[in-house]
């Protein structure tokens, strides 16, 4: 059994000149096999940079092309693979995008295993132990209160237990922020957990300690990305002295960063992508380190239902983590790129039964937005 053919894509739906807020474009990746099975992967980064190391002609044995790399390999291989992909692409690689082009394949080499073996990927990673997951809502909030509230009361409305919100410019303006949350809270009253995202717009331990002590009142439950992700010793004072958990490290690529955040900041939950911290590997490694350091786990994740559907995998198999995050983004490379999504009712999302990480690709959603 020998891969045959790599074919990364990169999906936009607005113009390359127009700026995208999050979720209108995506790093996808197919990896063909001489059996005529495909695997399917992605990764939430930059698409084009993605691309390029794909498209990478050889330099020399330390600076090689993905595709060269995988082309010809048992895609069963899976360790093997990893190791050779690492030390080729050492001179671009290490951390950052050259981690998020491998977890796309390492998600994609788990899809096809688990269609080589029949089974779905939660089974091959240890065990099927649950077909609910937990869900949380996540969306960007306008700056039309009226927007928000209407969005927090149908997503209570529809039986979520925890919201969270942040992004576009949630964090920078105290005056704003604060009519934000308030709004939202009066929406949901004291029936949906609320968090908050800052995307590291708190800038500093001071800094955030007095944002929080304005919107303490509204009785928040965890605090995400407060300032930057390689602050950590601001994250440790936050974690010490605000009576609200602090959580992050989406911002995170490789196991020895995933280790030094988790040993020194302190935080309630850690936050790793799939996508991003080197797929199903690495997640299983990062799950014993939160075990072993006494965190919560949840994975972050706002792209496409690829993303969601690996991270349910993952989670299906823990023993202990069963929270997923749910975008209620509305690109259709959240709601149309996967024509068997994953359904959700009541505060839950079930897992899909297919094998591999269970996504068929919508080939007219593919078409439309490739670049
Ligand atoms: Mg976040």
């Amino acid at each position: 059994m020998k891969i045959s053919k790599v074919e990364p894509i990169h999906l936009r739906v607005k113009a390359l000149n127009e700026p995208c807020e999050w979720g209108e474009d995506a790093f996808i990746l197919r990896i063909y096999t001489d059996t005529g099975l495909v695997g399917v992967g992605e990764s939430d980064s930059a698409p084009a940079v993605l691309k390029a190391m794909f498209l990478q002609a050889d330099t020399h044995s330390s600076c090689l092309g993905l595709s060269k790399i995988l082309i010809g390999q048992d895609p069963r291989y899976i360790k093997k693979i990893m190791e050779d992909l690492l030390e080729g692409s050492a001179y671009y690689g290490i951390s950052g995008a050259a981690i998020c082009a491998l977890s796309a394949i390492n998600i994609a080499l788990y899809d096809l295993l688990g269609k080589i073996y029949g089974v779905n990927v939660s089974v091959i990673l240890g065990a099927k132990r649950r077909d609910y997951l937990k869900a949380y809502a996540t969306f960007i909030p306008s700056k039309d209160l009226k927007e928000n509230e209407k969005k927090a009361k149908e997503l209570k409305a529809s039986g979520f237990k925890l919201i969270k919100f942040g992004g576009a410019s949630f964090g920078s303006d105290s005056k704003s922020d604060k009519e934000i949350i308030k709004s939202i809270r009066n929406a949901v009253l004291d029936d949906v957990k609320l968090s908050i995202d800052l995307v590291s717009l708190w800038r500093n331990y001071s800094y955030a300690k007095q944002r929080y002590e304005e919107i303490k009142e509204f009785n928040i439950e965890w605090i995400e990305e407060p300032v930057a992700a390689t602050n950590t010793q601001d994250y440790a004072r936050l974690s010490d002295n605000l009576d609200c958990k602090i959580t992050g490290g989406e911002s995170f690529y490789t196991e020895d960063e995933f280790l030094n955040f988790i040993k020194k900041s302190k935080v309630s939950i850690v936050q790793p992508d799939i996508t991003r911290c080197g797929g199903f590997s690495s997640i299983l490694a990062i799950e014993q380190m939160a075990l072993k350091y006494g965190c919560d786990l949840v994975p972050h994740g706002f792209s496409t239902r690829i993303l969601l559907a690996a991270t349910a995998c993952f989670l299906a198999s823990s023993k202990n983590y069963d929270l997923i995050e749910y975008s209620q983004s509305t690109s259709p490379l959240f709601t149309d790129l996967v024509s068997n999504p994953m359904q959700y009712s009541d505060g839950y999302l079930k897992l899909n039964d297919g094998l591999g990480i269970g996504v068929e690709l919508n080939e007219e959603v593919i078409k439309k937005y490739r670049i």
